[in-house]
């Protein structure tokens, strides 16, 4: 298993943007994958809360979140991250967000971080990573844009890093 060269939202972040520039009216939801080589893959699940609701909520489809499960056992990956967008917010986990991710006193999904791209006016100002940290939780790894609009794609000097 390689070491990453990059860190894990500078790896999925422009991907993520993407996806929920392409639908700024609605919270876009999905996993984030890890092949066993570690290799990163986003996977959008449709938002299936009704349309007066869906800017300021998500609710997987149950039947693709189902299927995306099975498949995922079938070819030896696991989701790693729970991703949705806030339409107007900031990308902090809201009181609701932090509310259904734990079940008495545990995450509900247990090992899978959430993600939050924080949007404003149809664009993508950034990304939280959080980490369950015994109680709540927390903080892992903010990401944003270069300002000017092109999308970061890397972390600078990663790659005189790399061996
Ligand atoms: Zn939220």
């Amino acid at each position: 298993m390689g070491e990453p060269r990059r860190s894990f939202l500078a790896r999925v972040a422009p991907e993520l943007v993407r996806l929920a520039e392409a639908e700024p009216e609605r919270e876009v939801c999905g996993f984030i994958v890890a092949a066993e080589d570690g290799g990163l893959e986003v996977l959008p699940v449709p938002n299936v809360a009704g349309d007066a609701h869906a800017r300021t909520r998500f609710e997987l489809d149950p039947a693709a979140h189902l299927a995306l499960f099975r498949r995922l056992r079938l070819e030896g990956r696991r989701p790693v991250a729970l991703y949705h967008s806030h339409v107007e917010g900031g990308a902090d986990l809201s009181p609701v967000d932090r509310e259904r991710m734990v079940l008495d006193g545990v995450p509900v999904l247990p090992g899978v971080d959430p993600v939050v791209i924080a949007m404003r006016s149809g664009k993508a100002e950034e990304v939280r990573m959080f980490t369950w940290n015994t109680r709540i939780y927390s903080l892992r790894e903010a990401w944003t844009p270069i300002p000017g609009g092109e999308v970061e794609s890397g972390v600078p000097g990663a790659k005189s890093k790399a061996t």
